[in-house]
This record gives C-alpha cells, sequence and structure tokens, in this order.
C-alpha cells in the first residue's frame, strides 16, 4: 500500500483502486512521429505539440515517444510545460507561446534559464520577455507570432514593424522565428489557407526588413502538414497526428495512441420497460442484459453522447459491442449487453482505443462524433481522475515510454565492465548530497523487508550518503558511516519495521557466504544496503534495486573507478551527481516503479527513463 500521510497535493483517491485506465501506447507515438516525418524535406524539423499534457496523453511520455520518432522540437502552450520539459532534461529546442504578466513575469525568468523558446505577439510580450532576460542576465530566444487571419493570438499587420523594430533594439532577445496559425487547415481547398499562408510571407517580409533575417519561419499545424507540404517551411508543428488521429484524410498509417479502459462493475438481466438513468431518456423495449460501467462525466466523458456512443466488452464468450444507454451519469453509464449475455462483473470494457490493435474498440472519433465535439476534446477531457499507464505487450515495440526496461543495454552511461541487469530504470539528477539522501528517502518509504538494494559507482560517489538518507527515514537506531573496515553493521529497528543492514562489500572476496558476515539478523526480515555490491551480491535476492551514483565530469563510469583514490575532495562538498535506480525482479512491477517515479516527482526531482538517455 502506498504510504497515506496528511501532505498537500494528495490526489483525492488512489487511483490503483479504481478501474479507469487511459493506457497509452508511446510505440505508437513514436511510429506516428515517424509517419509525419516521412512527409518531410530534410530541411524542415518536426516540433511535437505536447500541449494540454501532450493532449491528454501525459506530457513528457509523449515528448520521449515523439523524439525517438523523429521529432526534434517540443512545442506547448504553457511556459509552465516548457519549464517542465526542460526541467525534465529533454535536450531539444522548446517553444511555448501563451502567458499574461501577472503569472508570466514569474515564470518567463525561468524560461529564458533553461533557454526556452517565447512567442511574443506583442510590444507589451516584448517588454515582459525583455525584463525576464535582463533579470537572469541570459538572451530571450523570441518567436514573433503574426496574426495572419485567425484573430487569436499574434501581432496584426499594422503593429507588425513596430513589434519587429522594438525587437531589433533590444539587447536581451534573440529573435529566431516567425510563426503564424491556421484557422481552417483542415477545410481542405478552403482558400482562407492560401490567403493566410500569402499574408504569412508578406508580413515575415516586414519583419525581417525591420528585423533582419529570422532564421525559423513555421506555420504548419497536422492538417496542413499532410496535406500542403508547400508550407512545411523550416518547421512544422504537428499535434493531433502524432496521437494517431487524423483532422483530414490521410493515407499515413496513424495509430491511435490512448486506449480508454474500464471495467464492468455489476451486470443484470432486467424486462421490457426498464427504465435506464437520469431523465428516463432510455427505456429497454426487450428484456437484455445491463451492464454498469463506473466511469461518467466526472471523468471526462461527456454527458452530450448519452444514448449514441458504444464499448466494447471483453466477455469468456468473447468481446461485444454494447450501445450505451441512458444518461451518463457524474461517475457512472450503463450499456446494454443483450439478453443473455455472457458478461460479468470484472469484464473489461473498452471506451475508445485503436481497431487495429482491439477488433471492435470505438475510436476516439465515434465518441466525439456522438457528443457533437472534435477528437481533440474527446482525448483531453480524460482527466487526471483516470490513471494513465504506458501500454504492455507487443504493440510497445521498441519505445517502452516513460519507464524503459533496461534489457541487454547499459542502464546510464554505459560502464564497460558491467553489462546492465534487466530491469525498469530511473535517472535523477542531484545537486548535491541532501538531495541524494533525499531521493534515498523517497526510496525507503518504498521499501520493505526484504529488499535488497545493492549501491554502485566509485570512491566518493555518494554511496554512504545515500544510506544515510535512506536509514533517516526508517526507524533504525545507529549513526550510518563508512563501514569501509567492519563489512557489515545492523541498525536495529526501534519500532516493528525491519532492521537496515548496511554493508560494504569492497573486502569481500569471489566466494563468500552470507554467513561470513556474521550478522544479527536475517535478509528476510530487513532492508539490505550494499556498497561495492554489483556482481557481488545480487544472487541473495531474486529481486533487487540497483542504486547507480555517478559524479558527473568524473570520466569515470562505476567500476572503472582507480580504487587508490583517497577520498573525495573536500572542497566539493556540493556537486550535481547523477543516480540511477534500476529495479531487477518480480519485487518490482510497473506500476510500483511508477509510484517510485511519481513519488519522486512530487518531491520535485526531474526523473527520466535511464535507457533512454544514453541508449
Ligand atoms: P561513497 O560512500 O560512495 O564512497 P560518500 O557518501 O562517503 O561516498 O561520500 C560522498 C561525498 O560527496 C560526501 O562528502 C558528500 O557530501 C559529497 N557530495 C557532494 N555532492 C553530492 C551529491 N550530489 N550526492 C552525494 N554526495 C555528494
Ligand atoms: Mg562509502
Amino acid at each position: 500500500m502506498p504510504p497515506v500521510d496528511a501532505a498537500l497535493g494528495l490526489p483525492a483517491e488512489d487511483a490503483a483502486f479504481v478501474p479507469n485506465r487511459a493506457v497509452i501506447d508511446p510505440a505508437a507515438i513514436t511510429h506516428n512521429t515517424a509517419q509525419v516525418r516521412s512527409l518531410l524535406s530534410p530541411h524542415t524539423a518536426l516540433m511535437a505539440v505536447v500541449k494540454a499534457d501532450g493532449y491528454g496523453h501525459g506530457m513528457l511520455e509523449a515528448a520521449r515517444a515523439a523524439l525517438a520518432g523523429g521529432a526534434t522540437w517540443l512545442g506547448a502552450a504553457h511556459p509552465a510545460s516548457g519549464l517542465a520539459l526542460a526541467r525534465a532534461g529533454l535536450d531539444v529546442p522548446i517553444l511555448t507561446w501563451l502567458y499574461e504578466p501577472e503569472t508570466g513575469s514569474g515564470i518567463l525568468p525561468h524560461l529564458v534559464s533553461a533557454e526556452v523558446d517565447v512567442a511574443v505577439s506583442s510590444l507589451a510580450q516584448l517588454a515582459l520577455v525583455e525584463s525576464a532576460a535582463r533579470e537572469v542576465g541570459r538572451l530571450a530566444r523570441i518567436h514573433v507570432k503574426l496574426d495572419t487571419g485567425m484573430g487569436r493570438g499574434g501581432v496584426l499587420e499594422a503593429d507588425v514593424a513596430r513589434l519587429g523594430a522594438g525587437a531589433r533594439a533590444s539587447a536581451h532577445v534573440r529573435l529566431v522565428g516567425a510563426m503564424s496559425h491556421f484557422h481552417s487547415a483542415d477545410a481542405l481547398g478552403s482558400p482562407t489557407i492560401d490567403a493566410q499562408a500569402e499574408r504569412f510571407a508578406h508580413m515575415s517580409a516586414l519583419l525581417e526588413s525591420e528585423a533582419g533575417p529570422v532564421p525559423i519561419k513555421h506555420l504548419a499545424n497536422s492538417a496542413a502538414t499532410l496535406t500542403r507540404p508547400e508550407f512545411h517551411f523550416d518547421l512544422v508543428r504537428p499535434g493531433i497526428a502524432l496521437y494517431g488521429h487524423a483532422p483530414v484524410p490521410t493515407s499515413l498509417d496513424l495509430r491511435p495512441a490512448m486506449t480508454l479502459t474500464s471495467r464492468l462493475a455489476l451486470v443484470k438481466e432486467v424486462g421490457a420497460g426498464q427504465v435506464v438513468g437520469y431523465g428516463a431518456t432510455h427505456t429497454c423495449e426487450e428484456p437484455t442484459t445491463l451492464g454498469l460501467v463506473p466511469l461518467g462525466y466526472a471523468d471526462g466523458l461527456h454527458r452530450a453522447a448519452s444514448n449514441r456512443g458504444h464499448v466494447l466488452v471483453t466477455t469468456a464468450a468473447g468481446a461485444l459491442r454494447a450501445p450505451q444507454v441512458g444518461t451518463i451519469s457524474m461517475d457512472q453509464i450503463v450499456v446494454d449487453l443483450g439478453p443473455g449475455s455472457a458478461a460479468r462483473p470484472g469484464d473489461e470494457v473498452v471506451i475508445f482505443g485503436d481497431p487495429a490493435t482491439r477488433p471492435g474498440a470505438p475510436r476516439a472519433e465515434e465518441w466525439a462524433e456522438a457528443a457533437g465535439m472534435i477528437t481533440y476534446e474527446v482525448l483531453t477531457s480524460i482527466n487526471a481522475r483516470v490513471r494513465r499507464e504506458v501500454a504492455q505487450g507487443p504493440t510497445q515495440g521498441d519505445d517502452p515510454g516513460v519507464l524503459g526496461a533496461a534489457s541487454g543495454q547499459a542502464a546510464a552511461g554505459g560502464p564497460d565492465t558491467a553489462e546492465a541487469p534487466a530491469g525498469l530504470s530511473l535517472s535523477i539528477p542531484t545537486d548535491g548530497p541532501e538531495a541524494t539522501r533525499r531521493v534515498a528517502r523517497v526510496l525507503a518509504h518504498h521499501a520493505r523487508a526484504g529488499d535488497l538494494l545493492v549501491l554502485d559507482g566509485p570512491l566518493g560517489a555518494g554511496k554512504t550518503t545515500f544510506t544515510q538518507g535512506f536509514a533517516s527515514a526508517l526507524d533504525v537506531g545507529g549513526r550510518v558511516a563508512s563501514p569501509t573496515f567492519v563489512i557489515a553493521r545492523v541498525h536495529p529497528a526501534l519500532g516493528d519495521g525491519p532492521d537496515l543492514v548496511h554493508v560494504d562489500a569492497y573486502r569481500l572476496d569471489e566466494d563468500w557466504e552470507v554467513e561470513d558476515l556474521d550478522l544479527d539478523s536475517d535478509l528476510d526480515s530487513s532492508i539490505t544496503l550494499v556498497e561495492w555490491g554489483r556482481d557481488r551480491v545480487e544472487h541473495l535476492s531474486d529481486s533487487y534495486t540497483l542504486v547507480e551514483l555517478w559524479r558527473d565530469g568524473a570520466a569515470a563510469a562505476p567500476g572503472t573507478i582507480e580504487l587508490d583514490a583517497t577520498d573525495t575532495d573536500p572542497d566539493n562538498t556540493d556537486e550535481p551527481r547523477r543516480l540511477t535506480l534500476t529495479f531487477v525482479g518480480p519485487r518490482y512491477g510497473e506500476a510500483s516503479v511508477r509510484e517510485v517515479a511519481d513519488a519522486l516527482r512530487g518531491d520535485g526531482f526531474a526523473v527520466s527513463d535511464a535507457t533512454k538517455e544514453h541508449a
């Protein structure tokens, strides 16, 4: 059970005990990105638009998957999203474009520091970005947004010259881009598309005549990217297509990346005349079987779709498409399973997904149509009450998303001396010993008796520091110090939790036995941390966590350090270090690793998939 405490920011409920899932297939996003990429000339870059939490798919997962498919830029409406992307260590140009002075003045300095690009639509916005740049003493990279006819963001033609002159005159900004947005790119053949493109050329020229050459021009959203190659220019900004939904007919193979699932809570036989739901909008004409699904408009399934959508129910007798009947409630819907149905409570219900991988599954488009909405709304409406989960199985392909299976590859930095074990890997930067201790405390909160942690890294990497942090989160006695001359020390539990066993395996030879440690505690009832334990103690348990600590800048990887280095540099007490956590064995399912990753993020750490960074 996850720890429960009274800290602010706890979600209202633990999604583990709610059956609703938005299952995200990062491989589909990677595939779709590569599909879109195949339409582009080598001179055109692809910005994956990951606004609105990656169109509801989870921003970081979506961003990583798109980068794996050939995106080289990321875009998000909110500066706060841009900052989160930058802090997650996604090392590509990032653009954001929607802010106002009150919150903007708070976040723009961070954005400029993180070298995230900002769109500017007015002299007032220019002044805001300039003052942020001045504050942090760095040049802000800006894209001037041109209003070519959408009447939303962007500078009007009459004001372009003044904004260009302002950008030129500023010592604090660098103009890197000019951009605009189509209002009807999905209305194929609409004369407005060409009219906006013409105006974009004209306004860009005006801007350049004041401000000098603008290196990156970009205009195309998904629809224009798919249909108007002449408007690709330097960069395209697809969004919806990357998630597997084409806004226009296309020959590309686009695969929906989100599957929304639930489970039947109740199944009952009813007679003819049975009324269903608020307002009695449905009456069963024949005897039938009704299924109750615990997902409703408070999860993002719009009420306007009532009595129009379908779901796919997988029963013991096969899968069936069942109509949704009655008014959609806040927490639940009812589906008509037909007379004599084999459906049982607990059966899986797919509300929408990819019919290519789940034959019969409704597409998100069908729910959009049923509700009189667009697919974008269906995807982004599925809210935080529905847990996101990364898809398992063959469609996952070689891109496992945020939690990478580290099989075969070095988990981080590719130490040549040791092959990385297969497992789920997280990578976390720390900026000093206290941060390393905090990471350890989070792990300690998720540890239990019998757990084994193998600490690897050169002398002075922080193995003992990590152990100190770990111990401080447990109720155990004794001061944790470097155990170098004692090999092992037991820190006895003070309450009814497990003991902590701290081992330095450096002096253990090849064929030692656990008994040689002569412990007063057995490993099954303790949590055991072993410094220098790599390739020595893994066999003690069927599952273990490998904690690798890296001193950034040190050329050596764990295992390759010169062991006669006597001590750490005493002047360097606060150094950035990278921690890689690899969870190996049946003890660690994807959900439990995700829980640790979420807790670390909740504690302010940037957590990324270690397999991605050094692959
Ligand atoms: P090890 O046990 O791996 O030999 P120690 O934990 O004994 O290493 O020593 C690590 C040293 O590095 C400590 O002095 C600690 O304060 C310092 N240090 C500086 N930055 C960090 C960091 N980010 N994480 C851990 N330790 C750090
Ligand atoms: Mg040590």
